[in-house]
Order: C-alpha cells, then structure tokens, then sequence
C-alpha cells in the first residue's frame, strides 16, 4: 500500500507545531507496518535541508497555466517531495496565506495525477482543497479546528479560476476544510474523545453541524510519542537518568532542579511546559495560584505566549521568590528538566485535540493534573496514572491539586512508565482504516 500525505510542515524540515512531529513520524511508523508514505509540503525556501531537483510540474492556479519546481528528499527512510510554487514563500503560514495554500492544494493535485499510489492522506486545511480535486480515496485529518481555511467566495474564484460549489460555502464564505470534511471517505482526529467533543457546539469552532453530518466516517486515533526521543532511561537533558525501578534519582533531579531555581526544598513540585495561550488555560492557574502554593507546593512553568499570562507569571515569581519559577523561552534542555525533575505535571486545557505534554509526563514517571477533555481524557487514567479534573475554573485546576496531593504518588508514577505511548498501535490503527476504505 502507498500512502500520499499532504501537509504544511514536517520534521526534520521544517517545524512550526504539533503537525510537524506528527508528519516526521508517523510515516516511519507506517513504513513498520507495512505501509509505504510519500509527504507532500510546499516548498519554503526556509528549508536549510539539501534538496534534489526533480523537474518541473505543470499546474493550473487562478485560471492560468503555471509551472512549480519539484524538489526530493528522504528522511528515516520516508520520500519527501516539495513543490516551490512561490519562490518568495519563505515559512509555513506566511501570507497570503489563502493564495499560497490554494496554489499548493492545485499543485499537489496535478502532482498527484501523475503519481501511482493508492491513497490520499491530506491534513489541515492547507491540505483540503487537494482531496476535492484529487478524487482518489482519501482520508482528512483534523490536526487544528481553529484554522479551517475561509475565504470571501470572489476571492476564492480569482485564486482558483472556479466558482465555489455548494459543499465549500459555509455561512456565506468559502470554508475549505469544510469541503474536504465532505469529500473525504474518511475524517479523523487525533483522540476519540475530541471526535466526540468536536461534534457539539462548545467545541465545534463553528463546523460542529457539519461533523455531526459526516459523524458515520469520522473516529480518533491518538498521536504517538517518539518514545526514543522521549525516554527517562537516555535522556542526556537529566543530570540523573532513571526509569521505573529506579525513581530515587527522579528525586534527585528534583532537587538539583529545586536548587537550581532557589525554590523549596521541601516541598513537591508541581511543572508545566506549555503555550500560553487560552486553550491551555493557564489565566485559570494564575487566578488560583496563592491558593495552590497554600496546599504546600513548588510551581514551575516553562512557557511563552500571550503577554498578559507571561506578565503574570513574571509578577508571581517576583511576589513569591522561593515557590515559583517562570521562564518566558522555548528551551528543550529546560522542559526535560521539569519533566524529569517535578513531581507532578498541570495541564488544565479548555480543549486539547490530543495533547504529547502529558504523555511526556508519564513517560518520565510525573502524574499529570489535567482538565478531563479531549486526548487528556483519553490518555490519562483518573487516579491510575494521574488525575482529571472536570472543570476550566479555578476552583477546578485547585481541586485537581488537592485531589492529587491526597493519593500516594509513586505508583500513579510507576504506571504511567509502564503505558505504551508509542506510534506503533496508533500505526497500526492508521492502516487499518486505509484498508477499510480500499476494501
Ligand atoms: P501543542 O502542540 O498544542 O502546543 P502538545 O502538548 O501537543 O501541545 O505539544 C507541546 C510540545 O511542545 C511538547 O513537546 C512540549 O514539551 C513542547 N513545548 C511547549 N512549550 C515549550 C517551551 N516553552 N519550551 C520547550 N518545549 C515546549
């Protein structure tokens, strides 16, 4: 079986977010199971990797005959191939970035009607407008609902060279995710519980009728975690590495990370690495913050974003010196620190598609405190491997700190280390599903 994906970014070439590790391993983790990929990016010419000159490609875009160059890579074994439709383009999401995608989606599909393979695989909505000119069997993934795609319908026509049909309008606009919601034979999502939740109007973003409508064709399947990369028992980030049989030298990274950081020695440490962004729900922890240092914790929060959150942070930090710790940065070394060295990991999300942080947690043996939704649910067991809590308030992120520090923590920790958050199964789910749409 030959696979075609379809996306804006992938390591090792280029990284923006979450889609790029997805599109960097589960081809690899596809190939394992039998199942040969091909990805499909645009070219940025930020891309620092060399790249082998393919030829050119003919394609129509904006109603007018235009040539793209093709460019070829191989990565773990998987073919990458990129198609410079614009030479300026230099990063994924630069805009225009409804002109740029449009030429890709158009590009792809003429790339595609001369390939041999057996399936479309296309992701997000830099993606959609490929699965309705591609008119093989396809499945659309929904990495991101918040971006879905949306143009005014006469800009649609002057990008494309056609007038928008009736299944890309949505509310009066072109909706391009929508389209490729109804004319994929399959949706997914990256957790069955956010393919639930995506069907009702608090998480829909707007498309909630629609993936009612197409409910029958659309699951879960869960991300894995490049558990080589991610593993406690290698990790040259920890002073100390360790696994389950061995978690005396987690608390000894706890207290190097303690010292490190002037905070107290004697208490646990509750860390968070993570956006700071509303869907993260980290203004709920900083109005609740006093009350959570009172239970008798440390706080510890990797984290860049909004200014407003990152401000606040900063101040709490100042106000209380030897219990919380800020660093507005995007720091790797650091994040395995806290991974490796805190005692229990927040993550109280107001949605969460799927979420890798927790998972990272309990790979390193540190229980998750998370909002009860969409992959957190999912992959964190209440009590088992961590605690859930119901609701996004600050009572509720409290309550969740409360509960965690009444249970014995060792050997919520100790499960954690022993689920298995690799790719493998959810390959393996991937190919399952291509099966039942080319049988
Ligand atoms: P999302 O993709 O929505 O940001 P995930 O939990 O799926 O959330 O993935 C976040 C990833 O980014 C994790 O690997 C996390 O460790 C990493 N990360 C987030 N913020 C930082 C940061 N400030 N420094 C280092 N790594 C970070």
């Amino acid at each position: 079986m030959h696979v075609v994906h379809v996306a804006a970014e992938a390591l090792p070439f280029v990284k923006v977010g979450g889609l790029a590790d997805v599109l960097g391993s589960l081809p690899r983790a596809l190939a394992a199971e039998g199942v040969r990929s091909t990805v499909l990016l645009p070219r940025y010419a930020e891309i620092a990797h060399p790249l082998e000159p393919q030829g050119e490609l003919a394609y129509r875009c904006c109603g007018e005959a235009r040539r793209a160059r093709v460019w070829g890579a191989e990565a773990g074994g998987v073919a990458y191939r990129f198609l410079e439709v614009d030479p300026d383009w230099s990063a994924p999401y630069e805009p225009p970035e409804d002109a740029r995608y449009l030429a890709f989606a158009q590009a792809a599909a003429a790339w595609l009607a001369g390939e041999r393979y057996d399936l479309l695989h296309a992701h997000d909505w830099h993606a959609a407008y490929t699965v309705r000119l591609a008119r093989r069997p396809t499945v659309f993934t929904i990495h991101n609902l918040a971006f879905q795609g949306e143009l005014e319908p006469d800009r649609f026509e002057r990008l494309t060279g056609t007038a928008p049909d009736a299944e890309l309008l949505h509310e009066g606009r072109v909706n391009l995710m929508k389209g490729a919601l109804l004319a994929a034979d399959r949706v997914t999502t990256v957790s069955p519980r956010y393919a639930r939740e995506i069907q009702t109007p608090e998480y829909g973003m707007g498309l909630d009728g629609v993936l009612r409508s197409v409910a029958d064709k659309l699951s879960g399947i869960l991300n894995g975690l490049d558990t080589e990369y991610w593993n406690p028992a290698t990790d040259g980030f920890l002073p100390q590495k360790y696994d389950a049989d061995h978690l005396e030298r987690k608390r000894r990274n706890r207290m190097t990370l303690l010292a490190a950081l002037r905070l107290d020695p004697g208490l646990p440490a509750v860390g968070a690495v993570t956006r700071l962004t509303w869907q993260k729900g980290f203004d709920l922890v900083l109005e609740t913050l006093p009350q959570v240092l009172d239970l008798g914790v440390n706080f510890v929060l990797l984290g860049t974003g909004e200014a407003e959150l990152e401000r606040g942070f900063a101040e709490a930090a100042r106000r209380y010196p030897r219990r919380v710790a800020f660093h507005a940065a995007f720091d790797e070394a650091r994040a395995h620190r806290i991974y490796g060295g805190a005692d229990f990991f927040l993550m109280p999300s107001r949605y969460e598609p799927c979420g890798l942080a927790q998972m990272i947690a309990m790979r390193y043996g540190t229980p998750p405190i998370a909002r009860a939704t969409g992959g957190l649910a999912d992959t964190v067991e209440d009590g088992v491997t961590g605690v859930l809590f119901e609701e996004a308030s600050p009572e509720g992120v409290l309550a969740g700190v409360e509960r965690m520090l009444d249970l014995d923590a060792e050997p919520l920790a100790r499960a954690g280390m022993t689920r298995d958050f690799s790719w493998g199964p959810r390959a393996r789910a991937y190919r399952k599903l291509y099966e039942e749409i080319l049988t």
